[in-house]
């Protein structure tokens, strides 16, 4: 059942006079949930308490907070249809979308608990004593990640589950050792309340501190603003606009102690189609990129937003199968009427640029908040001329980019933002023949693909979902996959510490049996 109220550690509360409600893209109306906006003195209990949390939850075993992460992907599966067709409701979504992104929460949860239950992600290394070396005597010094403290999430819009409540952010740093307090997105609070209630009572069967998770609600940036300056909050993370998270990343460096941001945000996404895909299998990656382009509304940060190749009669079939492919796709509903207005504001400010063509345009009528699909194409050199065509238009949208040359195709990529992925058509040989591009592309992204489409993440210990500024704040870092844990930890050397008041990891018996890197050499001793 969902109340409309701020989960405070175990306790519901709602303090504040100011509600606001969540809206049903689909019937363009709002839900029936009334929701209160989380007030100042919620916000400052909230992080007391995951402060006084932390106390003792950083050093939980690796057992003990797998044990809570389980707990949590068996709570959220025993909220059953009620999650589904709430996220259905406040999405528009559809609900064999709701039930994926439901399993790969529970998986990301799950993988994260055999990570801590395998226990090596610490990086235990130690280095011995040697205190007859010459001419000066060698410390013993040891080194492990500690988690930095209570960690606010900012739940995304595009992914009510995977990248909310519980989803990358707050598994990785519940993982890592770090209290969570959720600023639940205002488009998916019913959505978020019943995550939320799920983390409370699996913090609850597994014997967590009070505090350990809090889920906030909001419809203003206050709420965030004020989570982000308060004085113990360690660290941030983030998905969403690029507005919104350079906002939030400045906030946080003006701080009298300045915390990170992981702030995932807008990427385009390239795509270079080389010689050889548009001689042999042009129309059959043109339909599996009208696909893509269209999937989900075109609201993954992943969707493919730019497309180059060299100009002549092939890309000239490749461009006509996709705009034929992609008309012939049923459009489908947006999250939200803002994000489906800012969506058609930026689909008519790119496509009026001057030297751009629409090539694709659905026009047929549509319901409330469906977003019409369109394909742009324009010359390299006007492309290059133009940065306003470099940015994201968050939809079912790209734009075809016809260069004079390889050359040319190259200098555009140099130019581009950093990117969260970039892909590759074609064959081994034309990797080989054009190391210049591929070099270009990999400088800007966080993931290059070979002969595939950007859409569709794996959740695996080997996948990178960053890349340089402003596809992320930190290029270091992933938020998709267990690595993404290493956000949330800095390294502590103890140098000469009596061995049995060593964490267990760095004790000389390895009691947890994990893997270390002793003297140079990983082992288990
Ligand atoms: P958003 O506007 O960036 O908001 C995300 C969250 O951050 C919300 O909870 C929002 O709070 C908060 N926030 C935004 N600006 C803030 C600020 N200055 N200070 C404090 N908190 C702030 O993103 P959105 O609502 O998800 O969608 C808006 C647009 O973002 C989309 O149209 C799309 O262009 C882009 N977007 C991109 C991606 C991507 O993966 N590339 C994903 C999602 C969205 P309130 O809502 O409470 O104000």
């Amino acid at each position: 059942m969902i109340s409309g109220t701020n989960a405070i550690g175990t306790k519901s509360s709602k303090q504040g006079n100011t509600t606001f409600k969540t809206f049903n893209p689909k019937e363009n109306k709002d839900t029936e949930w009334t929701f209160y906006e989380a007030s100042s003195s919620e916000i400052d209990e909230a992080v007391e308490l995951a402060t006084d949390a932390f106390k003792t939850y950083k050093d939980f075993s690796g057992i003990k907070k797998a044990a809570f992460l389980e707990a949590i992907a068996n709570e959220i599966e025993a909220l059953g249809d009620e999650l589904i067709n709430t996220y259905c409701e406040e999405s528009g979504l559809p609900a064999g979308r709701a039930r994926g992104e439901r399993g790969r929460t529970m998986g990301q949860l799950r993988a994260f608990a055999n990570l801590l239950r395998e226990g090596s992600w610490i990086e235990a290394v130690i280095e011995k004593a040697q205190p007859n070396r010459e001419p000066m005597p060698k410390s013993d010094i040891r080194k492990m990640l500690f988690p930095l403290g209570p960690v606010v999430v900012f739940g995304a819009s595009n992914f009510p589950l995977a990248f909310s409540t519980a989803g990358g952010d707050t598994a990785s740093a519940l993982a890592a050792g770090c209290p969570v307090i959720v600023k639940s997105h205002p488009m998916h609070a019913g959505t978020g309340e019943l995550v939320s209630s799920a983390i409370t009572k699996a913090a609850e069967k597994t014997n967590m501190p009070n505090g350990v998770f809090s889920n906030l609600n909001s419809s203003d940036i206050e709420v965030g603003q004020q989570l982000v300056k308060h004085p113990k909050v360690k660290a941030v993370g983030f998905t969403g606009s690029i507005k919104g998270g350079t906002a939030l990343y400045k906030l946080a460096n003006e701080r009298d102690e300045p915390i990170p941001v992981f702030a995932e945000m807008g990427s385009i996404n390239p795509v270079v189609v080389l010689p050889s895909a548009l001689e042999i299998d042009a129309d059959a990656w043109a339909t599996k990129y009208a696909s893509s382009i269209t999937l989900g509304a075109g609201q993954f940060c992943t969707n493919p937003g730019l497309v180059m190749a060299v100009k002549g009669d092939k890309l000239d079939g490749f461009i006509n199968t996709l705009s034929e492919e992609l008309l012939k796709l049923e459009p489908t509903c947006m999250l939200h009427p803002n994000i489906y207005a800012k969506y058609n504001e930026g689909k008519k400010e790119l496509s009026t640029q001057s030297g751009v063509t629409i090539t694709a345009d659905y026009t047929k009528d549509t319901n409330a908040n469906t977003a019409k699909p369109v394909i742009l194409k324009v010359s390299g050199a006007d492309f290059l001329a133009n940065t306003k065509l470099h940015t994201e238009v968050f939809g079912p949208f790209s734009v075809v980019v016809e260069c004079e040359n390889m050359s040319e195709l190259e200098t555009i990529l140099n130019r581009l933002e950093g990117q969260l992925t970039g892909t590759i058509l074609g064959s081994e040989q034309d990797l080989e023949n054009n190391s210049g591009v591929v070099d270009a592309l990999k400088s800007r992204v966080g993931r290059i693909l070979f002969n595939g489409v950007p859409t569709g993440v794996e959740v695996n210990s080997s996948m990178v979902h960053g890349g340089p500024f402003p596809a992320t704040t930190d290029p270091r870092f992933t938020s998709v996959g267990t690595s993404a844990i290493k956000r949330w930890v800095r390294p502590v050397s103890f140098q000469d510490w009596p061995n049995k008041l060593l964490p267990k990891a760095l004790q000389n018996e390895n009691p947890l049996n994990i893997t270390r890197l002793v003297e140079g050499e990983y082992s288990k001793n």
